[in-house]
């Protein structure tokens, strides 16, 4: 036990008169009791004052005390009159026997015989007595160190709420809560100076308390041994005396704590001092340290992602509204000139090329190699005062304080940089790179979501143009200034969902040359305007793929298609006609697609012949581990499968073979430039033998003349689809024609003239 005891002097309530009268029962000439702590310091006495000479005694009755560990007393003289002296020890049987208390009693001085005088006599009668009084001090000895515990508890817990945020704990935070942490710290615990070092995070906060301040050149000469000190220790580590560096002969008192990692290793240390003449951490300090140490490892964690070392969406835009914020933005943009001018900010937004391709080929932890690489150079390359983070999955953003052109050749070298990264993965095949944009932050806007807008569209006009490329937001850009719109277009576009202002065209695609067969229909998707007006997908689809429609808008045509066909069941199953039913990439990510579509189809009593389902080449190679499957219950199921703008995926012909295909639909730039570009002929014929060779069927998109269908029936495609053949017209009408269609696959039948739209 290492608190005095009898720490509290004795109050009017603790009297201890009641062990007088005892005493004087058993001892009728007992003249004064009194009693004293550990340190010779006077605890109680039945009289006001004690004799000096009484207080210079007990020293040396502690040190005798002490050679003596089994010794109940002693008697001594004052001035003459005898005095007894008793120990009362705790029960611990502790070594070297110090009393924790001593109580005195002396005598009134009337004649008594020796014998009566004697200290066995003495002790022999009041034993029993100073056993009961040993006790209750033990006992007022222990509430007070548990109330004095209490009380600290109280404190440290009333720190630790305080540094708690009060907010979730998986809520990530800014700077400003560490350094809250480091400051309550520093006041709480009755430090000289605080620092909180993290190096990997380039986190270095200092706190220098205004009471017995510390000066922080001390951390110059300190932190490699902390960090250190943090590397081969788990818990806290306490040294009460240690002098750093050569020179300086002061010595400090040290509490350093690891921060821990997931890992159990340190990526940083809290670091607390006290001069040496302030009283030692104790290893409860340790304990209340180590807390605070875990706290911050939390919000660190949650701050930076765990792959890159960068900051985490949350904590980068608590960041960046900090900086602009401080800036002078945001509070009012005040345009000077000179020196003091403020300075630029601009936003990067970074995107990561084909990331989908190595994590389907390679595996995710190749596609975790490559998002890690690439922030490890993004952290490399950043300028002193740039915020870059993770935002998500295979997206960066970094704000940098820097002209629109510095900011353009900054984003340009990481491109360069991620180009050579990316060139060097997985057997170099499958190149990944980044498409970056640059905008400058405009200073009026308030929100960061604002901010990073305009950088957002122009890296999505960089995809657009071909990705690994890094293009600059100009509001003249027509494309960037539609992906703009995009926002207000996706309000319209639920609007029109959930008014079922949708509808089904279809278009026909004919078998060329001397095949007779049926034909097949395309089915299109048209929304109604407000005003009754027709939108083509193109003024819809980018903004229902950003958003996240295109999954609603599958389901939706895919079930008022089947609804419309139903009716029809029998003369379709008798029929060769098909209904051909886009959907898009991102349903295959909908896991409940599959069971969703295969029930539909079992339950509507349509021959499942009669409906095939298009997929656009890259969607299917760019999500094989989805697409696959999903192709192959559907042709389980007897549907057909297409490639939809085949010719423009990096599909290597290889996949062909092992995907469930039956049609590959050659993509309409080809077709459209068939007559013009021998190259773009060269391909129709390519994929036209290849797929006779593989037994798949052509379908030519783009029909456009007559003479582009004499080239391609003649390169071999077998079906063509275009505004030369026919143009999209209501799905309706098609339904309602159905009979005659299915009576062109008759050998005798009779062709419908084309519907024009
Ligand atoms: P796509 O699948 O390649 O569809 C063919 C597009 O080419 C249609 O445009 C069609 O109207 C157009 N087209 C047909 N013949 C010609 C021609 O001779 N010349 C020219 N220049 N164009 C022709 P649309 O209907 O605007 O659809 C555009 C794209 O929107 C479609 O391309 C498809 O990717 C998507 N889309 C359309 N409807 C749906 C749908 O219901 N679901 C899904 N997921 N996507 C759809
Ligand atoms: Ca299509
Ligand atoms: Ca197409």
């Amino acid at each position: 036990m290492d608190t005095p005891a009898l720490g509290q002097p004795a109050s009017a309530a603790s009297s201890l008169e009641p062990y007088v009268q005892l005493l004087r029962a058993l001892l009728p000439r007992l003249d004064v009791l009194s009693v004293f702590n550990a340190h010779g310091e006077l605890y109680w006495s039945s009289q006001g004052a004690v004799e000096p000479d009484l207080i210079t005694l007990l020293p040396e009755s502690i040190r005798a005390a002490e050679k003596d560990p089994v010794a109940f007393g002693e008697q001594r003289s004052v001035r003459g009159a005898p005095i007894y002296l008793f120990w009362l020890r705790r029960d611990d049987g502790a070594q070297p026997a110090t009393p924790f208390a001593v109580v005195t009693v002396s005598l009134r001085s009337a004649a008594v015989d020796a014998e009566q005088r004697s200290l066995s006599f003495i002790q022999s009668m009041v034993r029993p007595a100073i056993e009961c009084l040993r006790r209750e001090l033990l006992a007022r000895d222990e509430i007070f160190n548990l109330q004095s515990s209490m009380l600290e508890q109280d404190n440290d817990l009333e720190m630790l709420l305080s540094v708690s945020g009060g907010g979730s704990d998986s809520r990530a935070e800014d700077g400003n809560d560490l350094k809250a942490i480091v400051a309550n710290a520093t006041e709480h615990l009755k430090v000289g100076l605080s620092a909180l070092i993290i190096p990997e995070k380039g986190i270095a906060l200092v706190q220098v308390a205004k009471d017995k301040p510390i000066a922080t050149t001390l951390l110059a000469k300190a932190h490699r041994h902390l960090l250190s000190m943090a590397q081969v220790r788990r818990q806290a580590t306490i040294v009460n005396r240690l002098t750093f560096g050569s020179g300086d002969s002061a010595a400090y008192r040290v509490l350093a704590c690891p921060i821990p990692k997931a890992d159990g290793r340190a990526m940083g240390v809290l670091a607390l001092f006290r001069v040496d003449s302030a009283p030692e951490f104790t290893a409860h300090h340790g304990r209340v340290t180590e807390l605070l140490a875990r706290r911050i490892a939390s919000i660190v964690t949650n701050s930076y992602d765990a792959l890159t070392g960068m900051l985490t969406r949350p904590a980068f835009e608590q960041r960046v509204n900090a900086a602009l914020t401080n800036s002078g933005f945001g509070s009012g943009y005040v345009e000077r000139d000179g020196a003091d001018a403020l300075r630029a900010w601009c936003a990067l937004f970074i995107d990561i090329n084909r990331l989908h391709l190595i994590n389907d080929n390679y595996g995710m932890h190749m596609g975790d190699r490559v998002i890690a690489q690439l922030g490890e150079l993004i952290r490399g390359r950043l300028p002193p005062g740039a915020i870059a983070a993770r935002i998500s999955g295979d997206r960066f953003a970094i704000l940098v304080q820097a002209s629109l052109d510095d900011a353009t050749r900054f984003a340009e070298s990481l491109r360069a940089g991620a180009e050579a990264v990316g060139a060097a993965f997985g057997d170099g095949k499958m190149p990944t790179s980044v498409s970056i944009g640059v905008a400058v932050v405009d200073p009026r806007s308030e929100e960061l979501v604002h901010a990073f807008a305009a950088a957002e569209t122009a890296c999505k006009a960089a995809n657009d143009r071909g990705r690994n490329r890094v293009e600059v937001y100009h509001e003249a850009d027509e494309s960037i200034v539609r992906r703009f719109t995009d926002i207000n277009l996706v309000a319209d576009l639920r609007r029109a969902i959930a008014e079922d202002r949708l509808e089904l065209r279809a278009q026909m695609i004919v078998p060329l040359g001397a095949k007779r067969s049926a034909p097949h229909f395309e089915i299109l998707l048209r929304v109604i305007g407000e005003q009754g007006e027709i939108v083509g997908p193109d003024s819809f689809l980018s903004a229902a793929h950003r958003y996240q429609l295109m999954p609603t808008l599958d389901r939706w045509v895919i079930q008022h298609s089947i609804d419309m066909l139903r009716p029809h069941a029998d003369l379709l199953a008798a029929s060769r006609v098909q209904f051909n039913i886009n959907f898009s990439g991102q349903s295959l990510q909908d896991a409940e697609f599959t069971d969703w579509i295969e029930k539909l189809i079992e339950r509507s009593g349509l021959d499942p012949g009669c409906l095939c389902f298009e997929l656009t080449e890259s969607a299917a190679i760019g999500n094989l581990a989805r697409a696959e499957p999903l192709m192959r219950r559907l042709r389980e199921l007897g549907c057909s499968i297409a490639l939809d703008d085949f010719g423009t995926g990096l599909s290597s012909l290889a996949y062909l073979r092992t995907l469930p295909v039956d049609l590959l639909k050659i993509d309409g730039s080809f077709v459209r430039d068939v007559l013009k570009d021998p190259r773009a002929e060269s391909m129709v014929q390519a994929i036209a033998q290849l797929a006779r060779s593989m037994s798949l069927t052509t379908v030519a998109e783009y029909v456009e003349t007559d003479e582009i269908m004499s080239r391609i029936t003649a390169l071999g495609v077998d079906f063509g689809q275009g505004f030369a053949i026919g143009r999209p017209v209501p799905l309706a009408e098609i339904v309602a024609e159905l009979p005659l269609y299915a009576a062109a696959a008759q050998p005798s039948g009779v062709w419908p003239a084309s519907t024009a739209a």
